[in-house]
Order: structure tokens, then C-alpha cells, then sequence
């Protein structure tokens, strides 16, 4: 199916990221317009909006695609609608709570004939892929990964995320993953996992992973209670040095070197993708950072931690 430019886009879920990063990359993007939105309690100054998707897409707005911006549990069924309605789709990280509920909806985007773009968008951030393209032909030796960061400052309020299916701490562990799916030849392979889940929780706010990439060693460290200097670092040694990838992939440092920084264009890149893979009728549809997660899920100690509550988040006031 050929669409005519701009592509007429429902934006569904207007929550923290929609309106901290989809909203500005739409409006920068001439190829997209946003002809409406669900949201069973926000809505937007000017923009056709409704209480969930099935209402969106009988709204008359001629939408040829949606952008999936809630919560992963629950995804499925929004994500399904849009695609037997002939809507192309494109999914926020992680694409959903379960594996087989990905593999589904990559079988039926690809028999309906619409893109599936399940994103990760730190994929997209600004060193990931010098990183890659480093690592291509050295002996990895070790991989150490560290995403400490504080659920108060970046989830403020977000229940969800320590609900059954809502990741806790993977929430921005998989982004981690994500990047070193990308950027190590020979992936990652989960062996051994614990995890720390809070009093009256379903999901951690803490967990470390035992991996292999090929026959090297590989850990991770997540920590959603980090106060102070956030981290997201990833260091891989190689027989020609240590390379670093810090701040969420935007900084690379290479042996000996400085570390080089350019901009932030996570989003933009995102929605531009979305453009080329229409354009091209083709899905984009990565489950492994997904999988070491389920993995993880599957034979991780679990140790009971003291009760979490969400307060306001006062560092900086
Ligand atoms: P959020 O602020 O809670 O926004 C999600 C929105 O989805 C809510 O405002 C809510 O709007 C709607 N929603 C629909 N069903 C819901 C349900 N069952 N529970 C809660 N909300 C529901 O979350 P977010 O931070 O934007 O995260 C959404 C997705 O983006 C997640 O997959 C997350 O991993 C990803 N992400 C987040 C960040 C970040 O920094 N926060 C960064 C990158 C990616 P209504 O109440 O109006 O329906």
C-alpha cells in the first residue's frame, strides 16, 4: 500500500515519553502528521482525541499508522487492533510483557501486509553506532554493564513499572541490552541472574545478570534506587584496549582517545526509521534484548527487599 506524505499518525498513550520525546520528534519530521490520539485521560491542545484506540481508528481520521506509547503490558491488544484495522505500527521499548506476544504480532503485521517497528531507542543514541562498528573484528575479553539510575526522578509515580509485567528495573535495564545486542559480534548469552524485589512488588528494582558474549564474561548491574550521578555505562576490554560507551550510548570513549559526544537524536531517528521501513514495507522486529530479560525472569534467585513507595523527587530543589 502506497501513502501519500505526510503519514497520518494516532499517537496512543500521552504519558511522560510522548510528551517528553515523541511530540517534539513528530513535529520535526515532515513526513508524519499527527491526525489524532488515545489516552483514556489526557488529551492535546488541537488534536482530535479519544479514550482508547478502538475509538481512535473509528474516528474518521484516515490514519495510515499508530505510535504505541504505553506501558508494555497490555500492548498487545492496542497493537492488534491497529494492524487489523491496515495500520502500520510502531511500538515504545520494550514492544511488550512476553516474547510470544511479540512473535505474534510480527506474524500478523507480516500477514496483513503492514510494518511492525518494535524500537529501542537507545539503539539510536548518538555512539552506538561507532561502538559497533570498533567492536567488529576484536577479541571481546569482558563486557561490564552498569544502568543505576532512580525510579523517583525518571518514573515519577509510574506504579506500573512495578507491576506484574512491568519490568521494574529491566524498564531501563533492556535498554542497556539493547545497545549491547547492537554492538557486540557475538551477542549475549544469559547463564545466571539475581534479583531484588521490594516488599508487596511484583517486579526488582534491583538485579545483576551472569552472561557470556561468545566464551567472554559479561555482567550486568541494574539499580533503580541510584541517587546522586546517574549511570549507564557499558565497558567492553578487547585484545586492542578498552572501549566505553557512557551516558545511555551518547558518550565514546576509545583506548587513549577522549571521549567524544554529539547530540541527543534518539527520537528523531526513530520516527525517520518508521518513514523508511513504511516506505519500504518492511517490520523491524528485534526480540533478544526481550529475551534476556525473560531468561533472567526465568532462573534468577529472588531475595525480598525493604517496601518502596514512590515520594516526590526532591534532589535539586
Ligand atoms: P507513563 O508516563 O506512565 O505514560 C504511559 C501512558 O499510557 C499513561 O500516561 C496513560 O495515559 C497510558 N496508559 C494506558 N494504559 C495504561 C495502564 N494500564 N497503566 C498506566 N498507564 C496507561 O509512562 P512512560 O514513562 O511514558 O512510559 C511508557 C513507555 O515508554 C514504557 O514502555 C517505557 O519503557 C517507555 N519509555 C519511557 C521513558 C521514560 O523516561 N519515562 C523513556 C523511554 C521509553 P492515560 O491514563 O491517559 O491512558
Amino acid at each position: 500500500m502506497t501513502i501519500t506524505p505526510p503519514i497520518r499518525l494516532g499517537l496512543v498513550g500521552i504519558g511522560k515519553i510522548a510528551r517528553d520525546q515523541h511530540l517534539p520528534a513528530i513535529a520535526g519530521d515532515d513526513r508524519f502528521t499527527l491526525a489524532a490520539t488515545a489516552s483514556r485521560h489526557a488529551t492535546l491542545d488541537d488534536i482530535p482525541g479519544h479514550g482508547d484506540i478502538a475509538a481512535m481508528i473509528a474516528g474518521g481520521h484516515d490514519l495510515d499508522a499508530v505510535s504505541l506509547c504505553t506501558p508494555p503490558n497490555g500492548r498487545f491488544e492496542q497493537a492488534v487492533a491497529a494492524i487489523d484495522a491496515g495500520l502500520h505500527v510502531m511500538i515504545e521499548k520494550p514492544p511488550e510483557a512476553t516474547v510470544s506476544a511479540v512473535v505474534k504480532l510480527a506474524e500478523r503485521a507480516r500477514a496483513r501486509g503492514v510494518v511492525l517497528f518494535a524500537t529501542w531507542h537507545s539503539r539510536e543514541a548518538a555512539a552506538v553506532d561507532r561502538a559497533r562498528d570498533w567492536l567488529a573484528g576484536k577479541a571481546i575479553r569482558a563486557v561490564r554493564i552498569d544502568w543505576k539510575e532512580d525510579i523517583r526522578r525518571w518514573h515519577p509515580g509510574q506504579e506500573w513499572i512495578l507491576e506484574a509485567g512491568g519490568f521494574g528495573v529491566f524498564d531501563p535495564g533492556i535498554n542497556a541490552l539493547s545497545i549491547a545486542t547492537r554492538i557486540l559480534p557475538d551477542g549475549l548469552r544469559l547463564e545466571a541472574a539475581t534479583m531484588e524485589v521490594p516488599e508487596g512488588r511484583a517486579s526488582p528494582l534491583r538485579a545483576e545478570l551472569a552472561m557470556k558474549s561468545g566464551t567472554a564474561p559479561a555482567t550486568a548491574t541494574f539499580d533503580f534506587l541510584q541517587t546522586g550521578p546517574q549511570t549507564w555505562t557499558i565497558a567492553v576490554d578487547t585484545d586492542a584496549g578498552t572501549l566505553e560507551l557512557s551516558m545511555g550510548g551518547s558518550i565514546l570513549t576509545l583506548p587513549g582517545g577522549e571521549p567524544e559526544k554529539a547530540p541527543d537524536r534518539e527520537y528523531p531517528r526513530l520516527y525517520a526509521r518508521f518513514a523508511e521501513l513504511i516506505a519500504a514495507g518492511e517490520s523491524d522486529v528485534d526480540v533478544r534484548p526481550l529475551q534476556l530479560v525473560a531468561d533472567a525472569f526465568l532462573v534468577a534467585e529472588r531475595r525480598t527487599g525493604p517496601r518502596f513507595e514512590f515520594q516526590e523527587y526532591a534532589a535539586g530543589r
